[in-house]
């Protein structure tokens, strides 16, 4: 197996930029990455021909992401507000087509941030109804879209992956798919093996960060375990590495992100690390390795005691 490893681009700049844009490709690719994932929060915000040449420079494959403003929430039960975000996300696909980018993923489901209460029927419906429309946008361009699974504070619609694959269900478009990201599984999961296995064949994209959104090891998530979920599962697309610290970002994200203390400062540093965590890792899946096996044995083994969880969670 081999999956392409990534890195978000704001891990690497600050402000964001089409200068911004090219150091970023160009320092991942020294770092040793092989996809770069580019926020897009604005489709105008950059010159994509100056992007797209840093991209063939270096050989880099890239994915864009973002999470919807609250004024652009596509799963609003307000139609203006969800049309807003439909025209949003159908802006950043073409600007992501002309990229030649695979996947637009992240919080594009819903608003990224605290809602004031649960979604509602009305919520899921306009979600679903939205998304199909700019799935087949991005078809057009064979590119898919990544329902990020996100934290109970970032998103009131999609907490896990079982509602993840239920909403990929709804809209029913082959281009969409389920995208995980360790800092939110260690919140609302019951383990990487649950979730990796609730995805099925939807999973598609994963993102990587650690439990204080700090260096990979330095908190509770479970790297090991979750690349040998995915080598069990046969997932084979690309691991994100993501990490947020407070003033390595600007003061909008910050607060979006709730970043209210700094994990770290050197941002070469910690993506060299975490790309070589994330080999290591990778080894340890592969057949052969002990305890790696893709047999029941091994799921057992890995994650004793969880095994009974999955009859008793709801659906
Ligand atoms: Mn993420």
């Amino acid at each position: 197996m081999h999956n392409q490893l990534g890195i978000h681009a704001l891990v690497l700049e600050r402000e964001w930029d089409t200068d911004a844009a090219v150091r970023a490709v160009r320092r991942a690719a020294a770092v040793g990455y092989d996809l770069v994932e580019l926020p897009m929060f604005d489709p105008e915000q950059l010159d994509l021909v100056a992007v797209r040449a840093a991209l063939d420079e270096t050989g880099l494959a890239v994915n864009c992401s973002l999470g919807l403003p609250f004024d652009a929430d596509i799963s609003s039960a307000n139609p203006e507000i969800a049309a807003a975000g439909e025209r949003l996300l159908l802006g950043v696909v073409h600007a992501a087509g002309r990229l030649r980018a695979g996947l637009v993923a992240g919080v594009i489901h819903s608003a990224m941030g605290k809602h004031p209460g649960p979604a509602t029927p009305a919520n899921w419906e306009a979600a679903s109804a939205g998304l199909r429309r700019v799935a087949d946008a991005a078809g057009s361009l064979g590119m898919r879209l990544g329902l990020e699974v996100v934290n109970r504070y970032e998103s009131n619609l999609v907490n896990t992956a079982a509602t993840a694959v239920a909403l990929v269900d709804a809209i029913s478009r082959e281009n969409v798919v389920v995208h995980l990201d360790t800092y939110h599984m260690n919140i609302e999961e019951r383990g990487p093996f649950e979730a990796v296995g609730d995805c099925g064949d939807k999973l598609g994209y994963v993102h990587v960060g650690e439990s204080a959104r700090g260096y990979l090891g330095s908190g509770s998530v479970d790297l090991t375990g979750l690349v040998r979920a995915l080598a069990q599962a046969g997932y084979t697309g690309a691991i994100t590495f993501e990490a947020f610290s407070r003033s390595r970002v600007t003061p909008a994200l910050a607060a979006t992100l709730s970043l209210w203390r700094d994990v770290w400062d050197d941002p070469v540093d910690l993506a060299t690390h975490a790309l070589a965590c994330l080999r290591t890792a990778l080894r340890a899946a592969e057949p052969g390795v002990a305890g790696a096996g893709p047999s029941p044995a091994g799921r057992a083994a890995s994650a004793p005691g969880r095994g009974g969880a999955a009859a008793g969670e709801p659906g």
